[in-house]
């Protein structure tokens, strides 16, 4: 009898997440994930950016974090519910609010992590195999046909009023191998800082995971789309936004990252105003540049960039076409 499996084919058509519409070439599509976490695709790729929807668990009710002695795990129903596909996912560092989730991601999902060596010491404790593993330093700039990635070295955001590396936390260093899952949130150790700039779909997005950025390292760089981390640690940082907009040559589009409160639906009032005050920044430091407040889990698709669609710039009339029509 059929009738049975038919239904249960339907309850299962019901239940999983529709996918989401195709892409036009050139288009480019970005979700928020919380904290740092993106996903970035252009419909034939995707990559992750610092996932962490285990931050959600937290404001659940009873739920707490965990101290830095307590283990830490990654939520599997979040992680189920919310990253249904990655072919990589890009880690800035090893704290745990962007290196928690990658391992049981990249376990789910086949991705290849890529991240310094701390983040793929924190992913061999989840038995992610060394073939999804590219370590890098900073300085590299790899191609991966569909898509390239420029690794750029970079600076953690200076906490404890600057005191970051003696600030008795013990959340600098690196991750020694031979770790095992199950880890103490005091496993998380940052193990160097990285930004990058992913060129997908005729798109450049620099892509931040701390309130801080080596300045000569983004001079020059021309994204049209940035990921820029903007809570209120970046007040510590001389001149950060019109220094920041001014190196990245004012991207078209400005989106804060690592702002959100750690999903706290309910921020405070200080944080919904310095959100605002930053907003404020980008627009006196960059007038051209188009503000994005992404929410949470909404994907927000950009168009072609424009030197990417308009054949015309590159084929003038009476000129030969310089690409095949
Ligand atoms: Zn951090």
């Amino acid at each position: 009898m059929r009738f049975p499996i038919l239904l249960a084919a339907l309850a299962l058509a019901l239940t999983a997440a529709a996918p989401p519409p195709a892409l036009k070439p050139g288009e480019i599509r970005l979700t928020y994930l919380g904290n740092a976490g993106w996903e970035i695709t252009d419909g034939k790729k995707t990559i992750l950016v610092d996932p962490f929807v285990t931050q959600f668990a937290r404001w659940a009710p009873g739920a707490k974090t965990p101290t830095p002695d307590e283990l830490y795990a990654p939520d599997l129903a979040l992680i189920e519910k919310h990253i249904p596909r990655a072919d990589y996912i890009l880690v800035t560092h090893g704290h745990s609010d962007h290196a928690l989730d990658a391992g049981t991601v990249a376990n789910k999902t086949g991705a290849t992590i890529i991240g310094r060596e701390t983040t793929a010491n924190l992913a061999r404790a989840y038995a992610v195999p060394e073939k999804q593993l590219i370590t890098v330093i900073g300085g590299e700039d790899y191609d991966f046909e569909d898509f390239s990635l420029k690794v750029i070295p970079s600076i953690h955001s200076a906490l404890d009023d600057k005191h970051y590396f003696n600030n008795g936390r013990g959340i600098t260093g690196n991750a020694p191998s031979g770790l095992k899952a199950p880890l103490l949130r005091k496993d998380f150790v940052e193990g160097g800082s990285v930004a990058y700039l992913l060129r997908l779909g005729g798109h450049e997005v620099l892509i931040m995971g701390s309130m801080n950025f080596i300045e000569r390292e983004m001079a020059g760089l021309h994204p049209d789309i940035a990921l820029v981390g903007s809570n209120s640690q970046r007040l510590e940082i001389h001149q950060f936004t019109p220094r920041l907009m001014r190196a990245l040559n004012y991207p078209a589009v400005v989106l804060p990252t690592h702002a959100d409160a750690y999903g706290n639906p309910k921020p405070s009032e200080a944080i919904t105003s310095d959100q605002n005050r930053f907003a404020a920044e980008v627009k006196a430091a960059s007038p051209g540049s188009q503000f994005i407040r992404p929410t949470w889990f909404e994907p927000i698709t950009l168009p072609a960039r424009p030197a990417y669609a308009d054949r015309s710039a590159i084929n003038p009339a009476g000129i030969s076409p310089l690409v095949p029509a």
